[in-house]
């Protein structure tokens, strides 16, 4: 096994690796780096996402750009802003020691003035998106005529998102001698032509997959509207009795308050993220380990260096935005053999990007159905009667039995096991007898995925965009004076001088309550219940399809979480699940409303815009 010293690698830069703890390169780093470093020469990798090929093509850039000149003197195209601003950290990174270096960063959705000042302070290295590349290009407000390398970095992913005539502009206006490196995961025919156009007689190298096991994952997604995640998920959980899993969210409060949830409710839960205490995290990870806790949510840096064995499931509450690291999440399932579940809970605006994981990871993704109330009581039923058929008799209970069996003297077996069985399973009878459907049909047009559910209350209001709202500023607003979470505020339809919004039934008190004395800018603001159907465009149809059952279900929505969730806690059968660690989180419960509610407050709007946005 070679060591980055044996590659060749300067002294700056190995000191760079070292800090970054780096100790072996990965394969593509040890078979790139020598042919780049060594050679003046084009080059096409194929290798998948997680395989370290930003090192592979950065080293090799940063060592032979010259620092010390202000010249740009390398490009690298990458599909994403996301990306774009992770591979030029991930270079500042490495050439922490190269001193005078100067990466920056050019994507779309950020002042270009800035970027222009940033390229003209002298940037050795510019990494891009090809929109915002040729942009800057045609206004002159870069100048790559100089360049000596480009890269081209997830070229197949880029060439999927359209971009193949921007980057055949941009790279028209670079010298013809320069060295072109080519990074892709997979090799499609746009993919070899590109190659084709702007290589010349370029090595190829190939990696294989860097975890094999990951043939072992099944992907599935899930469909349904944002608001109902949660409840999507206890399904998912309730559905599989020995999950042993690990729970992506985007940030570490969506962790946190998924894992609080989770514990409310009974499950055997953890939360992992860089808001907890090294302390803190070393114990969830020993109970996660020791299987006192079955579900463990984590962020993705947080998780980064989990190597437990066994995980059954790997659940991505929420997609994260660098479509990426869903490769190094369900890396984390399908270990040392074992099969393994990589699940995606996505709402409808949110599918397409699994159309882009699936080209990552070379695979399609099953749309399965999230399993309806009564499956589950079936499976827990199931799944209780394999148990005590496989379970060890303690004898310690002899002493008892001959009162137990007085008691059921006049009972026939058949009878005993159906009043057995029922104490656990009326527990989740009761729970979901009425639960509603929360699957989204692929064809329902509704944009937010928000169903016309009888259990919404609409309103009128008598401001709009001559008050300078639109509806999405409408939402924000309604959101903070109302203190309402994220998603309790919906189906926003701002007007000229009036709109309309929804919220749950249970709202509409405290709704109606705040607005009978509020000023905004000086002018009342009124509040009605109105009986107006949504009219923005195209939802007009939104009740179609399976609307009618789910109108009718929706009815019952509002508690059953909570009253739920004190069912299970407050039953004794649920020895599955329930362990020592829902003690702490239970005294946490009474102030649990308030932090709902005050956390979203000020960062939602921020995340919910920018997702809308990309
Ligand atoms: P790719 O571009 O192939 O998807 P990245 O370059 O983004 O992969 O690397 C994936 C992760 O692995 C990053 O977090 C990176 O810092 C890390 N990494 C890369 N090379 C090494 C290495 N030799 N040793 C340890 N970690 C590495
Ligand atoms: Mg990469």
């Amino acid at each position: 096994m070679s060591t980055f010293q044996d590659l060749g690698l300067n002294e700056e830069l190995l000191q760079g690796i070292t800090d970054l703890g780096f100790e072996t390169p990965s394969e593509v780093q040890a078979k790139a780096i020598p042919i780049l470093l060594n050679e003046e020469t084009d080059l096409v990798a194929l290798a998948q996402t997680g395989t370290g090929k930003t090192a592979a093509f950065g080293f090799p850039m940063l060592q032979k750009i010259d620092v010390s000149s202000r010249t740009t003197q390398g490009l690298i195209l990458s599909p994403t802003r996301e990306l774009c601003l992770q591979i030029a950290n991930e270079m500042k990174a490495y050439g922490k020691y190269c001193k005078g270096l100067n990466v920056v960063a050019i994507y779309g959705g950020s002042s270009i003035t800035d970027q222009a000042r940033e390229v003209k302070r002298g940037a050795q290295i510019i990494v891009a998106t090809p929109g915002r590349m040729k942009d800057m290009i045609k206004r002159r407000l870069v100048d790559i005529t100089k360049i000596q390398y480009s890269v081209l970095d997830e070229a197949d992913e880029m060439l999927n998102m359209g971009f193949k005539e921007d980057i055949t502009d941009i790279l028209s206006g670079t010298p013809d001698d320069k060295n072109t490196w080519l990074f892709s995961a997979t090799m499609p025919r746009e993919v070899a032509t590109i190659a084709k156009k702007f290589m010349n007689s370029p090595q190829e190298i190939t990696v294989g997959h860097k975890n094999e096991s990951t043939s072992n994952v099944s992907h599935e997604y899930y469909m349904v509207n944002a608001r109902d995640r949660y409840q999507a998920l206890k399904r998912l959980a309730d559905a599989n009795p020995d999950i042993f899993s690990v729970i992506f969210c985007r940030t570490k409060r969506d962790t946190q308050k998924v894992a609080e949830n989770l514990i409310e409710d009974g499950y055997s839960a953890g939360a992992l993220h860089g808001d907890l205490s090294q302390n803190q995290r070393d114990i969830v990870m020993k109970q996660f380990r020791s299987r006192q806790i079955q579900m463990l949510v984590a962020t993705d840096v947080a998780a980064r260096g989990i190597d437990v064995d066994d995980i059954t499931h790997v659940i991505n509450y929420q997609l994260s935005d660098e479509i990426e690291t869903y490769t190094h999440r369900s890396g984390r399932t399908g270990r040392a053999g074992k099969t393994g579940v990589s699940m995606v809970i996505v709402s409808k605006s949110e599918v397409r990007r699994l159309k882009s994981i699936e080209r990552i990871i070379n695979k399609k993704f099953e749309l399965k159905e999230i399993p309806n109330g009564m499956a589950i009581c079936e499976v827990q039923l199931m799944s209780l009667a394999n148990k005590i058929h496989n379970t060890e008799i303690n004898h310690e209970i002899d002493k008892y039995l001959e009162d137990i069996n007085t008691l059921f003297d006049e009972t026939s077996k058949e009878e005993l096991i159906k009043k057995f069985f029922s104490v656990e399973f009326t527990r989740f009878f009761n729970y979901y007898q009425k639960s509603k459907n929360l699957n989204v049909a692929a064809g329902d047009p509704n944009r937010e995925g928000r169903e016309s559910s009888g259990s919404a209350a609409r309103y009128f209001i008598n401001v709009g965009e001559k008050d300078g709202f639109d509806w999405m500023k409408l939402k924000d607003f309604l959101k903070e004076v109302l203190d309402l979470g994220r998603d309790d505020v919906f189906k926003v339809d701002c007007k000229d001088t009036f709109s309309f919004f929804n919220t749950e039934k249970e709202h509409q008190e405290k709704v109606l309550a705040f607005f009978t004395d509020y000023k905004h800018e000086g002018r009342f603001v009124n509040v009605e219940i109105t009986e107006d159907k949504p009219s923005r465009g195209g939802r007009g149809r939104g009740g179609s399809g399976g609307g009618g059952g789910r109108r009718r279900e929706g009815g019952s929505g509002g508690d059953r979480r909570r009253s739920g969730g004190g069912e299970r806690r407050s039953s004794g059968g649920g020895d599955r699940r329930r362990s020592s660690d829902d003690r702490p989180t239970r005294s946490r419960r009474s102030d649990g409303g308030d932090r709902d509610k005050g956390e979203f407050k000020t960062t939602h709007s921020r995340s919910g815009r920018s997702r809308r946005k990309d």
